[in-house]
């Protein structure tokens, strides 16, 4: 099967006599058992739960990967991943705010992952997990992956791909040597801006037992209806990641040639950023579309744009922090392209090439952000 055609062929509900073509909510915390000493296949929503169970089977069909499992949100899978072993983590320098909130609590350091010298002189004896976005969100740095996929094993380490940006139908990050691949469901799986989910996505089956431990031990699983959610927005996720591609190309195309553009990073998805020279530029322009809501997060069919250093990367301190205060970052959506293009066009307008005097004048003070 090719990938638009497994994103809607899958076993929908296993076992029911009733053949729905759609997975049923089953929203039962426990189930009844034949006896007293026997067990069928489930006992307790937050050991297993058949709406789950047909999730995480797609989830790693289309990933590639020998199990899958979702739980509540990304940063959820990414604590649950946290979780396999203590020691030190060697992460990507530009890492999505939430990532690298969670990373204070860790032995963590940061690298460019683009660097192979780099990342082999920072991988320490205790170094058991390295942990990349690639590309990276918003600047949109690529890395190696199966390069790094060989490194970290060398060094007996696990490689982790945070795969949200791209989602299964774009890179298979398990294919190219990754060990564990992380999502925010919340992003393109989902698609619709209407729920919270994350998963992780395992190659072997040593590492699944482990995870599959502390899911149940620790309780994170995702709920029935969350479940139900994911599967449908999952079905979509071809046409809807062709035709967003489709519109950003354009719209990047637009920026490209735009003369309040200094500069716009992409990486041939439906995210892309731009740079105006000033933050009070990259403000206007933000606050003047109107079908680009301005909002955090990514990947919806609801077109969005934000200010990342104030938004969704603000909880990493400005020191820390590789972005450029006025980066302005769009996901585009599955709106009509025209609509967006005259939309984005007519806010770009209001904004005016910067004076040299005020470029980058005023940094931006992080604010408490998702
Ligand atoms: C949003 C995001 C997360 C966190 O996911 P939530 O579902 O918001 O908890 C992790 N990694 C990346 C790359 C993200 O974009």
């Amino acid at each position: 099967m090719r990938s638009l055609t497994r994103c809607v062929h899958f076993p929908a509900a296993p076992g029911d006599p009733h053949r729905p073509v759609a997975t049923p909510i089953y929203q039962t915390a426990t189930f009844a058992q034949p006896g007293a000493l026997a067990c069928g296949p489930y006992d307790y929503s937050r050991s297993g739960n058949p709406t789950r169970a047909v999730l995480e089977e797609q989830l790693a069909r289309l990933e590639g990967g020998r199990q899958a499992f979702a739980v509540s949100s990304g940063m959820a899978a990414l604590a649950l991943l946290l979780r396999l072993q203590q020691g030190h983590v060697l992460a990507g320098q530009d890492l999505y705010g939430g990532t690298h909130r969670l990373l204070g609590r860790h032995d963590a350091s940061f690298v460019d992952f683009r660097d192979l010298d780099s990342v082999r002189a920072c991988i320490r004896p205790d170094t058991w997990l390295l942990l990349v976005e690639s590309p990276t969100n918003p600047l949109l740095h690529r890395a190696d992956l199966a390069a790094l996929a060989k490194l970290a094993h060398r060094h007996v380490c696990l490689l982790a791909v945070d795969n949200s940006l791209m989602s299964p139908l774009r890179q298979t990050p398990l294919a190219l040597g990754a060990d564990i691949v992380v999502h925010s469901a919340t992003k393109f799986l989902g698609g619709h801006a209407d729920l919270t989910a994350g998963a992780l996505i395992v190659r072997e089956q040593g590492l699944a037992e482990r995870i599959a431990w502390l899911q149940n031990a620790e309780g994170c699983g995702l709920g029935p209806f969350d479940c139900f959610l994911l599967l449908r927005g999952l079905k979509t996720l071809g046409v809807r990641i062709r035709a967003q591609d489709q519109s950003a190309r354009r719209i990047e195309a637009l920026l490209r040639r735009h003369p309040a553009v200094s500069r716009v990073h992409a990486a041939g998805g439906s995210v892309l950023s731009f740079e105006t020279g000033s933050v009070q530029c990259s403000q206007r322009v933000v606050e003047a579309t109107r079908l680009f809501t301005i909002a955090v997060s990514f990947g919806s069919v609801g077109s969005t744009i934000s200010l990342p250093c104030a938004m969704s990367h603000a909880s990493i301190p400005p020191e820390q922090r590789v972005l450029p205060e006025d980066l302005v970052r769009l996901s585009v959506g599955i709106e009509d392209p025209s609509d967006l293009e005259e939309d984005l066009v007519a806010a770009l307008g209001t904004s005016r090439r910067p004076q040299s005097s005020e470029v980058l004048a005023q940094p931006i003070r992080p604010a408490m952000g998702s």
